[in-house]
C-alpha cells in the first residue's frame, strides 16, 4: 500500500478543491474494522463537499458509492471500484441544520443524512420530540438509517418519517420520496432493494414527532443506551448480523444450534449475542463470509431455516 502522503491528492473541480484519497483501506470506515481499499474515498461532511465529490465523480466517470457510519457493512477484501464517499458528521456540528417546523400538533423535523442517529435520539428528546427514543445509543446516521429502515425497541425510523430528500445520480437532480414510495418494513426499503451501484444518494429525511416530556424522554433514551450497553459485545463488529425469521430470533436459533463462540480464522461468534460476530482483530472479509455461511448452513440444518443477512455484503472479493 503507498504511504499516507502518497494516498491524499488534492484535485481540482472547477474553481473548487476537494481532497481525495487513494487506494483507501475501507476497514477503518466500518465498524466491523474489515474492508479492502476504496479507489478513491472522499470524507464528505457537508452537502457542499458532497456536491463536489459527486461533480468530480461524474468529470472522472467514476461509479459512485456513499456510505454514511459503515455500521450495516461487511465491504469485501477486494475493495470497492470507484469512488467512496464516507457522508457523516458530527451531532454537535449539526444544531444548526435541523429544521423544525409546527404541524397540526406535531412537528416536522428536517435532518440531514449526515446526523448520527444517537445524537439525534437523544437531542430530539431534550427537545421534547417523542418517536426517535429507541435511536439513543445506536450507531451509524440517518442516510443509513433511512436505507435500511433502521430499529429498535418496538420502533423504527420508518414509523415517523413523512418523506425523504434524494439525488438522482442518473438524472442528476434532487428528489423527494413519500414514505410510501420508500416502503418501509423491517430492515429493508425500496432503496436497500436497489441493485449496485445505486441510483440515489440520501441528502436528508423529515420526520413527524410528537410532543413529550423532555425529562421522561431523555430517561427512556438513556435507558435503551444503556440497555445496549449491558446486552450487545462491544468491539469491532456490525450488529446484528442475520434479520430475525418470522416468529423467531435468529440469536436464539444461532445459540441453540451451538454456536456461542464458533470461530473461523480471527472472527468469533460473540458469547453475549449469538447474532453478533466480532473481529477478533485484523480479521478479512473472507473469513467473516465463511463464518456467514457455516452458521446459515448449521441452522439449515437444524430446524430448516435459512437466516438472511441484514448486514449488507459489498464490494469485490
Ligand atoms: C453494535 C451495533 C448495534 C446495532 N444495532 C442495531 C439495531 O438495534 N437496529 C438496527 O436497525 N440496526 C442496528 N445496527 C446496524 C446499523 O447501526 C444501522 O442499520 C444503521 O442505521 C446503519 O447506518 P450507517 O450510517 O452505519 O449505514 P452504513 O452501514 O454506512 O450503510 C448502510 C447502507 O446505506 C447506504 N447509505 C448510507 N448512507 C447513505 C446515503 N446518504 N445515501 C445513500 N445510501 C446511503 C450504504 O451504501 C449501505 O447500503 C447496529 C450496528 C452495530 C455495529
Amino acid at each position: 500500500m503507498p504511504a499516507r502522503a502518497e494516498r491524499d491528492r488534492t484535485v481540482r473541480v472547477g474553481s473548487h478543491e476537494l481532497r481525495v484519497r487513494v487506494q483507501e483501506p475501507l476497514a477503518r470506515y466500518t465498524t466491523f474494522r474489515i474492508g479492502g481499499p476504496a479507489d478513491y474515498l472522499v470524507r464528505a461532511s457537508d452537502r457542499p463537499t458532497l456536491e463536489l465529490a459527486l461533480e468530480w465523480a461524474e468529470q472522472e466517470r467514476l461509479p459512485v458509492t456513499v456510505i454514511g457510519g459503515g455500521s450495516n457493512l461487511l465491504v469485501r477484501d477486494g475493495g470497492i471500484r470507484g469512488l467512496v464517499i464516507v457522508f457523516r458528521a458530527a451531532g454537535e456540528a449539526l444544531d444548526g441544520a435541523i429544521q423544525l417546523a409546527a404541524d397540526d400538533g406535531a412537528t416536522m423535523l428536517t435532518l440531514p443524512a449526515t446526523a448520527p442517529l444517537s445524537w439525534v435520539g437523544h437531542r430530539t428528546s431534550e427537545l421534547g420530540l417523542a418517536g426517535l427514543e429507541w435511536a439513543a445509543g445506536l450507531p451509524g446516521v440517518v442516510g443509513g438509517a433511512v436505507v435500511n429502515n433502521a430499529g429498535a425497541h418496538g420502533g423504527a425510523i420508518g414509523d415517523v418519517l413523512a418523506d425523504v430528500e434524494l439525488y438522482d445520480l442518473v438524472d442528476r437532480r434532487v428528489l423527494h420520496w413519500t414514505r410510501d414510495a420508500l416502503a418501509p418494513r423491517y430492515r429493508m426499503t425500496e432503496l436497500k432493494a436497489q441493485p449496485r451501484p445505486r441510483r440515489y444518494v440520501v441528502l436528508g429525511a423529515r420526520v413527524r414527532l410528537v410532543p413529550g416530556d423532555p425529562a421522561r424522554l431523555l430517561r427512556t433514551a438513556e435507558e435503551n443506551a444503556r440497555w445496549r450497553r449491558q446486552h450487545q459485545p462491544t468491539g469491532p463488529c456490525a450488529g446484528s448480523v442475520f434479520t430475525n425469521p418470522p416468529g423467531t430470533y435468529a440469536g436464539y436459533l444461532i445459540e441453540q444450534a451451538g454456536l456461542k463462540g464458533f470461530q473461523i480464522g480471527r472472527i468469533r461468534v460473540s458469547e453475549r449475542h449469538a447474532n453478533f460476530f466480532l473481529n477478533l482483530g485484523s480479521a478479512t472479509a473472507a473469513e467473516a463470509l465463511a463464518l456467514l455461511e457455516a452458521v446459515q448452513r448449521a441452522v439449515a440444518e437444524q430446524f430448516g431455516i435459512v437466516l438472511q443477512p441484514e448486514i449488507e455484503i459489498v464490494g469485490e472479493p
